[in-house]
């Protein structure tokens, strides 16, 4: 008989950690994180290394620009396992299309049943022809499967919904999420927290330097309830100080928080002192010069906001 030498011992019972979901995790750490860009939209991807594997949070709104993650992904040269969707947006889960048929070994998850309901719903919504102006059409490859369109995009069973609040990449590494957030830019949202990077990413909590969604049905009690949960978040995460990675526009440091409730506050007091539209576009232009996607998310948010006959 041999002695197992003690590191050996060590090494073993690291391995044997208990796992959730039946999946035994590996003892890889998450090394990297890359931001891919969109440009339509301004809408961020973000790819996460754990070394061995990658996973994908949110694949763009045009097919072409999923196509360009796709490559970019591919130029890593690991295995893609995982795509997370962090709400029911179209410039967040459209790409899911070419997702499944190019990479049909990867699960495509939610955080919960909620945000699988809302993308499902506002897939069904453009489909039937619901759509802000400034939106392209759905693409065929996320058109909801149905017995008059078989070949259709199959939510319910594409689709997983994790239902709890730590995300296990299969060789190792854990994203945490969050999603006890009130209704603001979306009624559900997940926010994801790397613990090995420390860094945090808001999704549509959070954006930098791009005029903020407020148009469809974003109430004022909603944008009422996304400052109070930027004020939350800044309070949360202000000893661990990570880098801010916000779902539209570059990333940034801890000062973003209060650079998007400055916003939020001038877009209400602006909205509702406009004598018009033209007049509310002009003076939030004027405060926030450098900011993207005037003419598309700044344009239907004062449609949304300031009334016309
Ligand atoms: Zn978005």
């Amino acid at each position: 008989m041999r002695l197992i030498p003690f590191v050996n011992l060590l090494f073993w019972s690291a391995l044997a950690l208990p796992a959730c979901a039946g999946e035994r995790p590996g003892e890889a750490r998450i090394e990297d994180v890359k931001v891919y860009k969109g440009t339509f939209a301004t809408v961020n991807s973000f790819i996460f290394s754990n070394g061995r594997e990658l996973l994908v949070l949110d694949v763009q709104r045009k097919p072409d620009e999923a196509r360009k993650l796709v490559e970019e992904i591919r130029r890593i040269g690991l295995p893609l396992r995982t795509v997370l969707i962090s709400h029911g947006h179209t410039d967040h889960f459209t790409g899911m299309g070419v997702f499944r048929q190019e990479f049909p070994e990867a699960r495509i998850v939610v955080a919960n049943d909620d945000i699988k309901r809302d993308i499902k719903a506002y897939a069904v919504y453009m489909d039937s022809g619901g759509a802000t102006g400034g939106e392209p059409a759905l693409d065929p490859s996320i058109k909801p499967k149905s017995p008059e369109y078989p070949q259709g995009f199959d939510y319910e069973g594409n689709i997983k919904a994790l239902g709890s609040n730590r995300l296990e990449l299969p060789a190792g590494g854990t994203l945490e999420l969050t999603t006890d957030y009130l209704p603001t830019e979306a009624d559900y949202m997940t926010t994801v927290y790397s613990p090995d990077l420390n860094a945090l990413f808001l999704s549509d909590l959070g954006y930098n330097k791009v005029h903020h969604w407020l148009g469809d049905d974003i109430s004022w009690q909603d944008i009422a309830n996304w400052r109070q949960e930027l004020g939350r978040l800044k309070r949360e995460y202000a000893d661990r100080n990570p880098v801010v990675y916000p779902g539209h526009g570059d990333p940034a440091d801890m000062s973003l928080f209060d650079e998007s409730i400055r916003y939020l506050d001038d877009y209400t007091r602006v909205m509702k002192g406009a004598t018009s539209r033209e007049a509310a576009m002009r003076e939030m232009i004027a405060l926030y010069p450098d900011y993207k996607e005037a003419n598309f998310f700044l344009k239907y948010s004062v449609e949304n906001h300031v009334k016309e006959p």
